[in-house]
């Protein structure tokens, strides 16, 4: 019981600061940081992909444009 009221005051407390509006500059930079946080690369029959993953709400996999083999044009 101590460890949920902890966890509603800390809640509340984190809430309750007044943030200064984010400039859209600040803002981008967040959303870009959070995307980026949900890109995983990795390696498959020698070429790099980029898979996103997004909870529940989707997935996306692209050959990535850093891929060794277009380095080959
Ligand atoms: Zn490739």
């Amino acid at each position: 019981m101590k460890k949920i009221i902890s966890t509603v005051i800390l809640a509340l407390a984190l809430t309750s600061c007044s943030e200064p509006k984010a400039t859209h500059d600040e803002w981008q930079e967040r959303h870009d940081r959070e995307c980026a946080s949900r890109i995983t690369k990795f390696n498959y029959d020698g070429h790099s992909y980029l898979l996103y993953k997004d909870g529940a709400h989707g997935r996306g996999i692209c050959h990535d444009a850093n891929c060794e083999c277009r380095e080959e044009f």
